[in-house]
Formats: structure tokens, sequence, C-alpha cells
């Protein structure tokens, strides 16, 4: 895929995100694998609400930008994960209210479980609601060198479950999640957003 199209679908990708109010203020970003070398990523402090194709810049595997524009200050943990598994071509991170709130329950747990939803079945790799997924929980640092080292650390330790490793979360900060492509990640993202939300109402209803 070249840079032009790549950066058309995310800023679709980045309006859709926007209308449901899951990345506010200039947070989130997003990005598509255009080769084996390089990704196409949104610009740093830019708002997602009125994002256009200049705003989505090119960097390589180590998160270099390869032209105009500085990419996203989290440009590294997306390039760690396109590192970690070369079937990952997109990626979508998210500041939404059900994805801090939950984390933060959550204090002092290091991942969150998911299991017996028909929905987990919008997770790539998933066919069925009996399955069980596992989504860590990283705290949250500005040392971006330190996730990434928590992501790769995780990725070879951690039980993911059924479908392996299919997003995180960082406390108190967002969500990432992934796909083959764009359309698929925001499905993953749809679908865990709306999980998440259930696990709060879960432990509400608890109270
Ligand atoms: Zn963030």
């Amino acid at each position: 895929m070249d840079l032009s199209e790549a950066a058309l679908q995310i800023v679709a990708a980045s309006h859709a995100i926007e209308a449901r109010g899951w990345a506010p203020a200039t947070s989130g970003n997003y990005s598509v694998r255009l080769d084996e070398t390089r990704i196409a990523i949104t610009a740093s402090g830019c708002s997602k609400a009125t994002l256009s194709p200049e705003d989505v810049v090119e960097v390589d595997m180590l998160g270099r930008a390869l032209g105009e524009g500085r990419p996203s200050a989290e440009t590294l943990l997306h390039v760690t994960a396109y590192g970690l598994d070369a079937s990952i071509g997109a990626i979508v991170h998210t500041h939404s209210v059900a994805n801090t709130v939950l984390g933060r329950l959550l204090e002092g747990e290091r991942y969150v479980e998911l299991s017996g939803y028909e929905l987990l079945k919008a997770v790539p790799g998933v066919t069925t609601h009996s399955t069980r997924i596992v989504l860590p929980i990283f705290e949250n640092t500005q040392n971006l060198s330190a996730l990434a080292a928590a992501l790769r650390a995780a990725w070879i330790s951690l039980d993911w479950g059924d479908a392996g490793p299919s997003g995180y979360l960082i406390r108190g900060h967002g969500l990432y999640t992934w796909g083959a492509d764009l359309a698929s990640a925001l499905n993953a993202l749809e679908a865990f957003e709306f999980l998440l939300t259930c696990e709060i109402e879960i432990r509400r209803s608890r109270v």
C-alpha cells in the first residue's frame, strides 16, 4: 500500500473513532503497515476530529520519520508490535472512558480476562464465544522504551488466551489493538470497547 492510500484509510478511521468519543483532545493514534520496512502513522499532537491526509506521516520500523512531519509520540509502541508479529497490518490506540476506567478499577491487577461473550468473535482469530482472551495491563509511564520492553516481555511470557496477542491496556491511559488491516483492527477496537464497558457494568452491579 502507498502512503496516500494509507492516509485516506487512517483519516476515515480517525473520524469514525472520533464520532464514538474514543479519542478526546489530541489523543489516540493509528497506523497502517506499508511494507516490511515502513508504516504510515498519525502525526504528533493533531486533532483526530479534523485529521487530514497531511497529518499522516511515514516512518521506518525504528519509528524514525522518513519524510515531512513529526510522528506520534507513541510511534515506538506501534513499530514494536509490527516487529513482533508480521501478520499485523494496522494498529489503533484509543483513550476512551471505558478503557481508561477499567484499568484503574483493576488497580494492582496485571491483566483482564474476557470470556463468555458472543462479541469475542469480532476479535481476529476467534470463531466462538467459548473462548478466553487476556489483555495485559501495563503501568502507565512517559518512558515509551520501558513500555515497549514490557510489551516485548509479555509477548513471550504471558498467557494471552486462545487467540494469542490481540491487544493490551495501559493503566489510566488507553487501549491498543490491531488486525490484518485497518478494517479488522477497527472491528477488534469496537469489540473491545464494548467488552470493557461490559466488564465495568458487571463490577458496578456487584457493588
Ligand atoms: Zn495514548
